[in-house]
């Protein structure tokens, strides 16, 4: 994304106050922006998280990315879960490493632009629409699993002792599974995806007021990073921020009547 087109993005990222080693990784090119959280000993989450951002270098940089398509970007999730298997097998200390990962790409679908999303753990993906966020994504931790079962409520989720065990991640073989959404640009609508150390220290209210102060998505970044270290800075924290022009993510027109195509089973029995 970059300063392609009408759509701007700006990462940030900091090793926090308490860890030695930031196993965070991120990436913003032309058309697609990433954030990933590594895990394992003996350093092997930077590692792996690593080898998912450049997994995803690849297509976000490739020629005519104009032309992205959604399968694209699940594509380039199954070559990172490959990628990190094929490094761990080679290197023992490397046995088990693990890494969260989030995407935000630009597809043309049906000649259209879009936005596709994929997301495995407990990274997210935020949206901005009106003045108004909310998370795009699912995370695929265990306390998320006690709240959708109802045992848990997301006030309990944060402080919870499980709330950093990931129920899916790429570095298992095979491939857990992935959640993908693709959906039109909005005027003037904002992205934020973000590892943990971000949303483990500031509410979503924090994070929002962060998110729509100003247009500058780098002072954005560094704004949310700043102020997830001041409150404690207990884990890496990585951001992208990407701010849409306000007729539209970079399209001629967004495309407010793209629906789902309905009524195939009407009448079909
Ligand atoms: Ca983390």
């Amino acid at each position: 994304m970059g300063t392609t087109g009408a759509v701007v993005a700006a990462l940030a990222t900091d090793v926090g106050r308490v860890r030695a080693h930031n196993e965070d990784a991120a990436l913003v090119t032309a058309d697609l922006v990433a954030v990933a959280d590594g895990m394992g000993g003996h350093a092997a989450g930077e590692v792996a998280s690593g080898l998912a951002i450049e997994a995803l270098r690849s297509v976000g940089e490739s020629e005519g990315s104009d032309e992205l398509r959604p399968k694209d970007v699940l594509d380039a999730v199954q070559a990172a879960n490959r990628e990190i298997l094929r490094s761990a097998a080679r290197n023992p200390q490397q046995t088990g490493m693990a890494t969260t990962l989030a995407v935000l790409a630009r597809v043309s679908v049906g000649g259209a632009p879009h936005w596709a999303v994929a997301n495995i753990g407990d990274s997210r993906v935020y949206r901005v629409l009106d003045g108004r966020m909310s998370q795009v994504s699912t995370d695929h931790s265990e306390v998320a699993e006690l709240v959708s079962l109802g045992l848990l409520t997301p006030q309990e989720a944060l402080v919870h002792p499980a709330r950093n065990i990931v129920t899916r991640c790429l570095g298992r073989d095979p491939l857990e599974p992935v959640d993908s959404w693709v959906f039109p640009p909005h005027a003037g609508e904002r992205f934020l995806l973000c590892t943990d150390g971000l949303t483990n220290e500031l509410r979503d209210g924090a994070i929002a007021r962060i998110l729509l102060d100003g247009d500058d998505p780098q002072a954005i970044a560094d704004a949310l990073v700043r102020a997830a270290v001041d409150a404690g800075g207990r884990d890496n924290v990585t951001v992208v921020v990407v701010v849409g022009s306000p007729d539209g993510a970079g399209s001629p027109e967004a495309d407010e009547e793209t629906a789902p195509r309905n009524g195939s089973s009407e009448g079909s029995g």
